[in-house]
C-alpha cells in the first residue's frame, strides 16, 4: 500500500542514545545507533522503499522519564523537542513530531505540551510509561490527581497522547527476577503499559475529560485479548465495580483509546483488535528502529483484512486523528 502513515517511529539525541543500547546484542548495536540517529538517509529511503509517506517521531524509552532530575528531565525533553523540529522543517511533507515531556512535573509537562503544540506544530505527545521523581526508587503514574490538569490541557489542545513502554525498576520487577528474557518487549513492556492504561480508565480521568484520546502501541499491548474479562470476571456477584469511574472499562477503551500495529505483526492479533476496538481505532506503525521497517509493511499491506479496512488503518485514520494535510 502507498501513502501509509506510521506513529511508533523513534530517534535519540545523544543525551538519549545510550537508552537503546540494552535491547539489542552487542553486534547489532552499531546499526542501531546508525538507525535512531539517522533521519533522511536509510529512514527516508525505505520510508520511500515501503510504501511510507509520512513518519510521526517520537524520542526512544525510557530517555526523559528515567531522569529523576526534574530540571534536567525537562531541560533533555525541550532539547529533543527543539532538535526534532529542526528535522522536521526539513522535510514537513515527510515528518511530523511527537512531544517528549518531562511528567515530573505536570505543570512544566503542560507548558511544553503548549510550546510543541502551537509553537513547534507537533502533532501530540509520547510519553515513555511512569516517571522516576528526584530518587531513581519512584514510580509516578499519570492517574494520579496531580496529572489531571495536564490532561485538561491535553484534551483543550486536541492533540492524542501516546503512552509508550518502558522496564519496571528492577526494585519493582520481583516477578521477572531470573527471568530477564521476560523483560523489555518480550512481555514486560506490554503487562507495564497494560496496567498503566487500565489505572487511566479505572480512575474516571475519561469521565472528566470524555474528548481524551490515548494511543497504545504493540497493538494494545495485550488489552484487546482480556478486555471481555477485566468487565465480567465474577459476573453471578451483583456488585458495583471497585474503581473510581462510571461506566464499564470497555467503554473507555473504546471510546478514548487508539492502537497501533507497531512491533506486532500478525494477522491473527490484528483482527481480534478489530474486533474489540474496531478498524476505526487502530492505525499502522512499524516501531522503528527496533523494528524493520520491511516486517511491518510487508506483512500489512498484504493482510487479509478488506481494502476498505487497509486504507483506513494505514493512512485515513492518522490523517483524521492528527488533522494532517499530506
Ligand atoms: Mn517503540
Amino acid at each position: 500500500m502507498q501513502g501509509k502513515i506510521a506513529l511508533e517511529e523513534h530517534f535519540a539525541i545523544p543525551d538519549t542514545l545510550q537508552d537503546s543500547a540494552g535491547f539489542v546484542p552487542d553486534n547489532c548495536w552499531d546499526e542501531l545507533k546508525h538507525r535512531l540517529l539517522d533521519f533522511h538517509d536509510t529512514r527516508l529511503k525505505l520510508m520511500d522503499k515501503h510504501g511510507i509517506e509520512m513518519m510521526l517521531l517520537s524520542l526512544n524509552a525510557p530517555a526523559v522519564q528515567a531522569i529523576h532530575d526534574v530540571k534536567k528531565a525537562d531541560e533533555i525533553a525541550r532539547r529533543a523537542n527543539d532538535f526534532l523540529a529542526e528535522q522536521i522543517a526539513k522535510r514537513p511533507d515527510r515528518f511530523q513530531g511527537f512531544a517528549a515531556l518531562a511528567m515530573q512535573d505536570p505543570d512544566l509537562a503542560t507548558k511544553e505540551l503548549q510550546r510543541c503544540v502551537r509553537d513547534l506544530g507537533f502533532k501530540g505527545a509520547l510519553v515513555n510509561g511512569f516517571s522516576q521523581i528526584n530518587t531513581p526508587e519512584s514510580a509516578v503514574y499519570y492517574d494520579l490527581k496531580q496529572y489531571w490538569g495536564f490532561w485538561a490541557e491535553c484534551e483543550k489542545l486536541d492533540v492524542p497522547f501516546y503512552l509508550h513502554p518502558r522496564n519496571p525498576i528492577p526494585s519493582m520487577a520481583q516477578i521477572y527476577e531470573g527471568h530477564s528474557w521476560l523483560l523489555g518487549p518480550t512481555w514486560a513492556f506490554g503487562q507495564e503499559t497494560a496496567v498503566h492504561a487500565l489505572r487511566l480508565m479505572g480512575s474516571g480521568l475519561f469521565d472528566a475529560h470524555p474528548k481524551l484520546q490515548i494511543i497504545l502501541g504493540h497493538m494494545g499491548e495485550g488489552l484487546p485479548y482480556s478486555m471481555w474479562r477485566i468487565d465480567n470476571r465474577n459476573a453471578w456477584v451483583k456488585a458495583a465495580p471497585k474503581y473510581p469511574a462510571k461506566r464499564k472499562i470497555a467503554d473507555y477503551f473504546r471510546e478514548n483509546f487508539y492502537l497501533t500495529t507497531s512491533g506486532n505483526f500478525r494477522t491473527q492479533t490484528l483482527i481480534d483488535a478489530m474486533l474489540e476496538i474496531g478498524a476505526d481505532r487502530i492505525l499502522f506503525s512499524t516501531d522503528w528502529p527496533f523494528e524493520n521497517i520491511d516486517h511491518a509493511s510487508d506483512w500489512f499491506d498484504v493482510t487479509s483484512i478488506s481494502e476498505a479496512d487497509r486504507i483506513k488503518i494505514g493512512r485515513t485514520n492518522s490523517v483524521n486523528l492528527f488533522k494532517l494535510k499530506p
